[in-house]
């Protein structure tokens, strides 16, 4: 019996009713706009920015029209511009060094090692070439925090969190967002809150909050916003701020909410999800997982593994083989960018010098995404697939 696996990869939950209830209040009432607000009204916009604000313990919360334009905003609020080289991660996806770009920014990618976090040696050797990281999480994995933190204070390098993968994530019990100076996260359809596309910054600094306030597009109504900086931090910056638009509006507002409220809930489906594939796929000959470090809190919203050192037509003949069963991988050792894959070569805005031992790992690396649409049936059969396909073609490989 060949068992095939009929779900979608791409399919997830429906927005909670209190959510869609919520938004046709706000299309009742015409108001969209984050700053139309009939009187004593705080809007779901800022009410949004306030709970963010507080789940993940910042001061301030900025919510944005995308992940991709919270990181850019960031870089500008921190002063980068052009001919500035901001060092990221190899391993990531397009829009991070996308927004590096967007300011006119150079990207120097780092390496990533076996746990697909980022190379802290590589990072320690490159220091020097660039004050701001601009730090992704990809695929929700943490680095050693605490080391990294230390590598980058000792250089004077501000932190930058990409923090698409890793909403609801910890290190050592402080969440992803609030280990560097500001944190970017995304609400496109496809991480932990869905608003079709959306995103958000959080910051301390009441500074960089100012800023990105008004480069968010504020039309000086900063004082409606969720958090408020002190009118005197306005006045230092408001003059010199450009506006570049990118305001989160009440109804993409009014589904996040009640989302928020059940992101805890949805963390623990998802890493339930991840481990009942982790442990279906452990001891597969010839695949690697990636262990998670103790001090790591994870949200399990996909899983990857690895077929290292496996030459890329046995990897892309595992490829073909789980497709024709219905399980759907993703490769980043594919040599064109394809479908939410891409690797820093194919990148050519941004030349990097060539990453042999980041190849390596790079070319094994396979990816699958973890709706909650899937039950844990789904899962259990979704590794013994893999499992089995992985398995053939390794024998064939051996013989
Ligand atoms: C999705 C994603 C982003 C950007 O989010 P958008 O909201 O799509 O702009 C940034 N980094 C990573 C790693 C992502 O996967």
């Amino acid at each position: 019996m060949t068992e095939v696996f009929k779900g979608s990869f791409t399919q997830q939950e429906p927005i909670p009713d209190e959510g869609i209830a919520a938004a046709l209040e706000v299309m009742r009432s015409g108001r969209l706009h984050r700053y139309n607000l009939a009187p004593g009204e705080p809007g779901e916009a800022a009410m949004l920015e306030q709970e963010f604000a507080n789940h993940v313990g910042a001061r301030h919360a900025l919510a944005v029209t995308s992940g991709g334009y919270a990181m850019a905003t960031a870089l500008r609020a921190l002063g980068v511009g052009s001919g500035d080289r901001v060092l990221t991660n190899a391993f990531t996806l397009a829009p991070v060094p996308g927004a590096i770009a967007s300011v006119g920014a150079q990207p120097v990618f780092v390496g990533v090692t076996e746990g697909l976090t980022i190379d802290l040696d590589d990072l320690a050797a490159k220091a020097g070439q660039a004050r701001v990281l601009m730090l992704s999480h990809m695929r929700g994995h943490l680095a050693d925090m605490d080391r990294l933190m230390e590598v980058c204070d000792a250089h004077g390098i501000t932190v930058i969190e990409d923090c698409a993968h890793t909403m609801g994530a910890a290190w050592r019990g402080i969440p992803s967002g609030r280990w560097g100076k500001v944190g970017c996260f995304s609400t496109q359809t496809y991480k932990h809150m869905n608003s079709g596309e959306g995103g958000f910054l959080v910051t301390d600094d009441d500074e960089v909050m100012a800023r990105a306030v008004i480069l968010s597009g504020s039309y000086m109504l900063y004082e409606r916003h969720g958090t408020v900086p002190p009118e005197e931090v306005f006045a230092r910056v408001k003059y010199d701020t450009p506006n570049v638009s990118g305001r989160m509006d009440h109804l993409r507002a009014a589904i996040l909410r009640p989302q928020l409220r059940m992101l805890e809930d949805q963390c623990d489906r998802w890493n339930a999800r991840y481990r009942v594939v982790e442990e279906g796929l452990r001891g597969t000959p010839g695949l690697t997982l990636v262990e998670r470090p103790e001090a790591e809190r994870y949200v399990g919203s996909s899983i990857q593994f690895l077929l290292l050192d496996w030459e890329g037509g046995a990897v892309a003949e595992v490829i073909r083989r789980c497709a024709a069963r219905g399980v759907e991988l993703k490769w980043f050792g594919g040599a064109e960018p394809a479908g939410f894959t891409s690797r820093y070569d194919s990148w050519r805005y941004a030349p990097s010098a060539p990453m042999p031992a980041t190849d390596r790992i790079l070319r094994g690396i396979l990816d699958m995404r973890l709706p909650l649409t899937f039950s844990l049936d789904d899962c259990a059969q979704i590794a013994r697939i893999i499992r089995a396909e992985v398995g053939a073609v390794w024998q064939s490989r051996a013989a």
